[in-house]
């Protein structure tokens, strides 16, 4: 699945940070904000016939090596860049709720020893309903987690079914309540619209049911069929019903719709949250601070002033065996740099990101918020204004409705929130041209 390109009304978000300055530090030769940090689970009880993330059904033999070996590459890093402090902690997957408490627990000991992690920040574990038994949901809160991401999905019985989900809407409906009452305060659901065969009124039910439950944040999702997997296949042979793209996009606008009226604040294209519970983490790639992800598969993006004007971006291999076996043995030395990235730990892929690459990702991202992004924030940043970095994709966007200026940001007008990929890919396109002399790491 994927974001729809398709958003709503304007509203100011509230950063995690707001009215204070970041704190600027040195570590080990990275001077960086505050860290967000994904930590990957890549096992799913069974797999799902859409989904084409790195994660793998029937491989739990490989839970206690492969807990041992993140542990490893957690420590390291925390060692290697100067134990610096957390902004955000996100176990993502994958399902991390399927992975037994005891492993969780000795996960988040090993960010505390390995990080400075500040009371106030915000720790997140996806879970799937199936696994929101009374225990794990205590044995997770224990663990340090504060925030729950459940993937709900749908309330309709037969649209679990032919997700391959292995929950019920029922058992959706317990993990809510169980959340609460094992304490987690600040409580998202994922649902997913554009289902082969999905009529709207199926849909209106589920986003009725997820907009008067007791949640804090709703993501809403477009199914896509991504090549390879299961459900691509079924239709491409016709058993599958084509799904229809302008239904989707009148269920997203039914989703605008019944979740503000419900009180929840659109922020984001595909991310709706009561005031103040937007998704730090989430946000910290939207805005462009420095990440780090650990596991196969990780993407992180660090800045400092070792790793060149717009920091280096970098990726884990993808094969669990092959990860474990890579960072186990990994013992980080000498200071951080754009060539040692590229050898650390499990590392594939490392980029030192151009100067047009980080502006047009900045746009890329940034247009997603609702807010969109700040003209004067963008010239501290590039030295001169968004219009006259990307001239033709803005006079573009602007003369097709697709773009907004207001309040000196340039943000996605209300109709062009159902067309952001038309916006996003001038702004890649652009900023790709410009850098096709961008150096690698
Ligand atoms: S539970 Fe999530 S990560 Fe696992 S297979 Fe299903 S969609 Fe993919």
């Amino acid at each position: 699945m994927r974001p729809l390109g398709a958003g709503g009304r304007a509203h100011a978000v509230r950063p995690y940070n707001a009215g204070r300055p970041w704190p600027r530090r040195s570590y080990n030769g990275v001077v960086s904000t505050p860290l967000a940090l994904y930590v990957h689970i890549p096992f799913c009880e069974t797999k799902c016939p859409y989904c084409d993330f790195n994660t793998y059904a029937a491989i739990e033999p490989l839970m206690p090596a492969y807990v041992g070996a993140l542990t490893h590459e957690i420590a390291a890093w925390g060692a290697w860049l100067g134990r610096p402090p957390l902004a955000s902690v996100f176990f993502g997957g994958g399902t991390p709720s399927y992975l037994p408490a005891p492993h969780l627990a000795k996960l988040t000991e090993a960010i505390r020893a390995a990080f400075e992690w500040p009371d106030a920040i915000e720790t997140t574990a996806e879970a799937n309903p199936g696994d929101c038994t009374p225990e794990q949901l205590r044995a997770m809160r224990a663990a340090g987690f504060d925030r729950l991401s459940v993937g709900v999905q749908s309330f309709d019985d037969g649209e679990l079914r032919l997700l391959g989900r292995r929950h019920s809407a029922s058992d959706a409906r317990a993990a809510v309540r169980g959340a609460r009452a094992a304490g987690f305060a600040n409580l998202s659901i994922d649902l997913m619209l554009g289902l082969p065969g999905q009529p709207l009124d199926a849909w209106a039910r589920s986003i009725d049911e997820a907009a008067a439950l007791d949640v804090d944040h709703v993501s809403v999702y477009a199914l896509t069929l991504e090549g390879g997997t299961p459900m691509e296949a079924d239709v491409a042979r016709g058993t599958l019903p084509e799904p229809d793209a302008d239904l989707a996009a009148d269920m997203y606008l039914l989703a605008q719709e019944r979740l503000g009226a419900a009180g929840f604040e659109q922020y984001e294209i595909s991310n709706w949250a009561k005031p103040d519970m937007q998704s730090r983490h989430n946000l910290a790639y939207w805005e462009g601070r420095p990440y780090l992800g650990v596991g196969p598969g990780a993407h992180s993006h660090l800045l400092g002033d070792a790793l060149g004007p717009h920091g280096v971006r970098f990726a884990n291999l993808r094969s669990p065996r092959t990860y474990i076996e890579r960072v186990s043995a990994w013992e980080p030395a000498g200071v951080v740099s754009a060539s040692a990235l590229a050898s650390a730990g499990a590392v594939e892929t490392a980029d030192a990101l151009s100067e047009a690459t980080a502006a047009g990702e900045t746009m890329m991202m940034g247009l997603r918020l609702n807010e969109g992004v700040s003209d004067a924030a963008f010239r501290d940043r590039f030295g001169a204004g968004i219009a006259e970095r990307f001239p033709g994709p803005v006079a573009e966007c602007l003369s097709l409705r697709l773009l907004e200026w207001s309040g000196g940001r340039l943000r996605l007008t209300e109709p062009g929130r159902l067309l952001g990929n038309e916006a996003f890919g001038r702004f890649v396109a652009a900023a790709s041209e410009a850098s096709s002399g961008a150096g690698r790491a």
